[in-house]
């Protein structure tokens, strides 16, 4: 009887982010993906979020390596912290390679890797996995679908994909490869990306956003044209540098990462820009506005980004005015609309014209609407089916277009973060748990745990009451205090009656308590508390966080 593959989901499914699968065979694991998610509102002060690695640390001796599908942070981003417990090796293309690089090497941990690249259409052996990487379109160039021969047939995984048939560097799809796999032997599984399983049609061309920008370039002759898109997205990069040149203009890359994967990209030949076309961003001024554009990072209106300092007139290069035309190229992440909204507020304060999504077709997404999961779907005829990379509602819908292009419905798995499923002759089905809650990083430790998330957003929302109080630690007496300090609860001048009163009632039921014979710091401190937060609440209806310091003397 043929070995069964188990894979084990760490992330990704059931959120937008942080995807990060096992494959496991013959007790080896090679991993698919690790990557990170960005905090919402309700995670104050969290840097970003990671899967849970505790599971992948205990089997450490089993790694082979890690598949990177494409060059993403919700794909590669967790890498710089799990090397920090593990070594292995890392495969993909040459592109994803080189952005990850530049991580890794900051976080110190390139010594515990090997960064080995693989070609489009190549197949090779990691451990006992047969693996061929097959070429996929998406935002960024060069992202793989990974095709897994076991002995349990073909395990095809999708990755971050769109049908676009007229990618800018003409790199399609290979669709002719996944049809011939699914003639002969077969595709048993699929996996499939879910991001846009809600949007019926098809996603437009990368290439149509082109000619929106050749457009408003020609629009606007003797404004300088500022362009913000992410600083991975390299087909938008190529189209805004070939409507530039198109148009007379020369071009400067404004923040690191821009500069930085611009210089990778045309390094690696995946950019062309000709050396001619490009200037120093500290030249900017010295040439005439109607001859410039910039690219720039800060499209999600990240606070201390390139474009939020432009928007509050800070940035250090760029002095924004009415000779200025800035086009957002990208649409905000759920999270990001008010901080984006914010930003494009103060460049009109600061006369610009600005053009985004909203008003122009500046943007395209990367991942495939229904339209196109459903070809994948038809093209791969897979006999057993599970949706990843997205919200449980995203993999609601994939599961059920599957189920409507005939895909058995006790084939077609619903799974989440935790879930273990296996492929055997008896089919495909659940099989074990594992630990996979969010990993929260604030700085650069991984240790926010729930307790300390919720203690932020009282803080944050209702305040905080310290109390101080001083207590003989026989009589049980107050000898100084209460001092009652606040923040976030009532503004003390104005407050100085209710403070009084509450004081008055602190000062009660200690007394009480000493009275009935307590003297031990816990109860003491309990008993401040049940005296305070009810005053507290019945006089302000608020809730702060109640901290009662208790000290002996
Ligand atoms: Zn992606
Ligand atoms: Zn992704």
């Amino acid at each position: 009887m043929p070995a069964p593959v188990r894979i084990t989901f760490l992330g990704g499914l059931g959120e937008i982010g942080r995807n990060c699968a096992a494959f496991e065979l013959e007790d080896r694991l090679l991993l698919l993906d690790c990557g990170l998610m960005f905090p919402d509102l309700e995670m104050p002060g969290v840097d970003l979020v990671l899967p849970d690695f505790s599971w992948l640390i205990e089997n450490a001796l089993r790694l082979e390596g890690c598949i990177l599908t494409h060059g993403h942070e919700d794909h590669a981003g967790g890498l710089s912290f799990l090397l920090r417990h593990l070594s292995f090796p890392i495969y993909g293309s040459r592109l994803s390679l080189g952005l990850a690089r530049n991580r890794l090497e900051e976080a110190g941990v390139l010594g515990n890797t090997e960064l080995i690249a693989v070609a489009d259409g190549e197949r090779r052996r990691i451990g006992p996995f047969d693996v061929e990487f097959i070429p996929v379109t998406h935002s960024v160039p060069h992202g793989f679908a990974t095709a897994f021969h076991t002995p349990q047939g073909v395990i095809l995984h999708s990755g971050d994909f769109k049908l676009d048939l007229t990618p800018v560097d003409g790199r399609l799809t290979d669709l002719a490869r996944i049809g011939s796999l699914a003639t002969d032997p077969g595709i048993r599984l699929l996996l499939s990306d879910s991001t846009n399983a809600e949007e019926p049609g098809h996603t437009p061309s990368e290439s149509s956003v082109g000619v929106v920008l050749r457009g408003l370039f020609e629009r606007y002759p003797g404004k300088r044209i500022v362009v913000t898109c992410f600083a991975s997205h390299l087909h938008r990069i190529q189209q805004v540098a070939d409507a530039a040149v198109a148009t007379g203009r020369i071009i400067a890359t404004l923040g690191r990462s821009m500069a930085t994967n611009v210089a990778l990209a045309r390094e690696l030949g995946v950019l062309r820009i000709p050396d001619s076309s490009l200037i120093d961003i500290e030249q900017v001024g010295d040439v005439d506005r109607g001859r410039v554009c910039v690219i720039s990072t800060g499209s999600q209106g990240e606070p201390m980004s390139a474009l939020a300092l432009m928007a509050a007139g800070e940035n250090k290069w760029l002095k924004i005015g009415p000779d200025d035309v800035v086009i957002l190229s990208s649409h905000a992440i759920p999270g990001n609309e008010g901080a984006v909204a914010k930003v494009i507020d103060g460049l009109y304060r600061l006369g610009a014209e600005v053009i985004h999504s909203g008003l122009a077709e500046v943007h395209v997404s990367g991942h495939g609407m229904r339209g196109e999961l459903q070809t994948m779907l038809a093209v791969a005829r897979p006999q057993c089916f599970i949706p990843v990379h997205g919200e449980f509602r995203h993999l609601t819908h994939h599961a059920r277009l599957a189920v409507g292009l005939g895909v058995p419905a006790a084939n077609v798995l619903l799974c989440e973060d935790g879930d273990v499923v296996a492929l055997s002759d008896e089919g495909l089905d659940f099989v074990a748990e594992v630990p996979a809650g969010y990993l929260y990083v604030d700085g650069i430790v991984g240790d926010v745990s729930h307790g300390v998330l919720r203690d932020r957003r009282a803080l944050a929302e209702e305040g905080v009451i310290v109390v101080v109080v001083t207590v003989d630690s026989h009589s049980g007496e107050i000898i100084t205090g209460p001092e009652i300090i606040s923040r976030g609860w009532v503004h003390a001048p104005e407050a100085e009656e209710l403070l009084e009163e509450a004081k008055a009632e602190v000062r009660a039921s200690l007394e009480q308590a000493a009275a009935a014979g307590a003297t031990d710091f816990e109860t003491l401190k309990r008993r401040v508390r049940a005296a305070l937060g009810p005053f507290v609440n019945s006089r302000t209806r608020r809730r702060p966080m109640i901290v009662p310091v208790v000290m002996e003397a």
